[in-house]
């Protein structure tokens, strides 16, 4: 119990009954949660207080768990758990591409909301203070922020991994298996196909060269 006493989550959801079970089983964890019944007040409390992690319903009267994630992500990088009703890659991947840490889809177990939470709040944590610079892109660890020229680069937090992973082994080819074992979980096999988008976008942002394909290989940052 006193492992999270120092942890304190905020859950924005509209279902009464939903919200107090998920309160009182993070409590008897030994987490500080604040709770939120809709939107606007979810974001409210989101920007205001700095918490470990968010525990964000899609659908909630008000602003809805997107809006929230979207707005939140200009100002801070609070580790977001989203609970979306619906199991559809379309709805997953608009969340991955708005910067959620992680996902549990309803209806869904405790045990399992308990063990995404303390993997997106790790993964948060476990910060190195290490800038990587390569050529024209730094890549500051601690923040979990991409420059390029000089310039801060929008990217999502799959976007991120993937740069992080390439960097971490500058001068390796990764390839395509490790970087699906790093950047999805294996119940996201659909999401496999991804990789290539996000792949894509970052060389849009971080110009085409940064990554280079090693046909039948993988991928290596030079
Ligand atoms: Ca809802």
């Amino acid at each position: 119990m006193a492992a999270h006493t120092h942890m304190r989550i905020l859950i924005v959801e509209d279902e009464p009954d939903l919200l107090a079970s998920l309160a009182q089983a993070l409590r008897e964890e030994g987490y500080a949660v604040d709770t939120a019944d809709n939107g606007d007040d979810g974001l409210f409390n989101a920007e205001g207080t700095d918490y470990d992690a968010i525990i964000l319903d899609v659908m909630l009267p008000g602003i809805d768990g997107w809006e929230i994630l979207k707005r939140l992500r200009k100002t801070k990088k609070t580790p977001v758990l989203m609970l979306t009703a619906r199991d559809q890659t379309r709805d997953r991947v608009k969340g991955l591409d708005n910067g959620a840490d992680d996902y549990v889809v309803k209806p869904f177990d405790l045990e399992e909301v308990f063990a995404r939470l303390r993997a997106v709040i790790r993964r948060s944590a476990n910060k190195t203070t290490n800038v990587i610079e390569i050529g024209d892109v730094k890549i500051d660890t601690a923040a979990r922020n991409v420059f390029f020229k000089d310039k801060a680069v929008e990217i999502t937090a799959r976007e991120y991994a993937l740069v992080e992973f390439l960097a971490l082994h500058r001068g390796e080819v990764v390839t395509r298996t490790q970087l699906y074992e790093h950047l999805f979980d294996e119940n996201e096999s659909s999401l496999s196909n991804l990789l290539d988008v996000h792949v894509s976008n970052v060389r849009k942002k971080l110009g085409a060269e940064f990554i280079a394909t090693r046909r039948g290989h993988g991928y290596c940052i030079e």
